[in-house]
């Protein structure tokens, strides 16, 4: 059976003591706690303090993003090499913002997706559609497209090291998450893509997240589904208790 993940992503929120103190509060908490795997996504400036923390617990650490390139002149970038060289185990690849903001194409994240591969870092692909390709029926043409792009050129074994992350842009910080029903229909696709089309091996595996707007209150519903293999949380995670919350549900489920 595979443990649940919940990844908390901190986004550009809380200072290095205030990112410490956190980790500090879930280390704790989770010592106490049986299975589910646990990560947090602090900033770039917090992940050096945040991993003397981690270090040996049953905390994650995570980087939110990392350059396409592996090295060189790319002033203001950090590397994949950079991120494994402070701890992380895993990296955000293409969250919605990255790709709203930023202009993260899924051909970038394609790159990213290898790179971390080489490094043996756990890639964790976001994908999902806007309300307006949501509303024009266009969701599964949305999503089937960003998995070819994202996932193109991998092999069936580096799978082990990827999860899926379904976050619709219009439930991400709205307070409006997707209601079960609609969060599984679109991860049986993406299992579906995965496992049939793509041929990678079941047995190996990915897991398949959700994220948007998850929080205590519905997590139990959201998680209780036997499609979805743990949560992406954003807001909820800066909060100790919310974030504990959720973790717990994750485990009853
Ligand atoms: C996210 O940032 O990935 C996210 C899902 O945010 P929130 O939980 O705040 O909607």
């Amino acid at each position: 059976m595979t443990l649940p993940l919940v990844i908390g992503n901190w986004k550009m929120n809380m200072l290095a003591s205030e990112a410490c103190d956190m980790a500090r509060s879930l280390v704790d908490r989770l010592s106490a706690t049986e299975g589910a795997e646990v990560v947090v996504a602090p900033p770039f400036t917090s992940l050096y303090p945040v991993s003397q923390i981690v270090k040996g617990s049953r905390l994650g650490l995570a980087g939110q993003n990392f350059c396409s390139e592996k090295k060189g002149a790319y002033t203001g970038e950090v590397s994949i090499e950079m991120l494994k060289d402070v701890g992380c185990g895993y990296a955000l690849i293409g969250h919605s913002e990255r790709r709203q903001l930023f202009g993260e194409t899924d051909e970038e994240v394609n790159k990213k997706v290898h790179l971390a591969m080489q490094m043996g870092i756990t890639a964790v692909v976001c994908v999902g559609e806007t309300q307006d390709q949501r509303k024009a029926g266009e969701t599964l043409n949305v999503i089937e497209t960003q998995l070819s792009g994202c996932l193109a050129g991998l092999s069936s074994e580096s799978i082990a090291h990827l999860a899926i992350a379904y976050e619709p842009v219009w439930a991400i910080g709205t307070g409006s998450n997707a209601t079960p029903d609609q969060a599984v229909e679109i991860h049986k696709f993406i299992r579906k893509f995965l496992f049939g089309s793509q041929g990678f091996s079941e047995e190996i595996g990915a897991r398949i997240l959700y994220g948007g707007s998850v929080t205590p209150e519905n997590c139990k519903e959201l998680l209780g589904e036997e499609e979805i293999d743990g949560a992406l949380v954003g807001g909820a995670s800066l909060n100790f208790e919310s974030f504990c919350a959720i973790i717990k549900s994750s485990l009853e489920s």
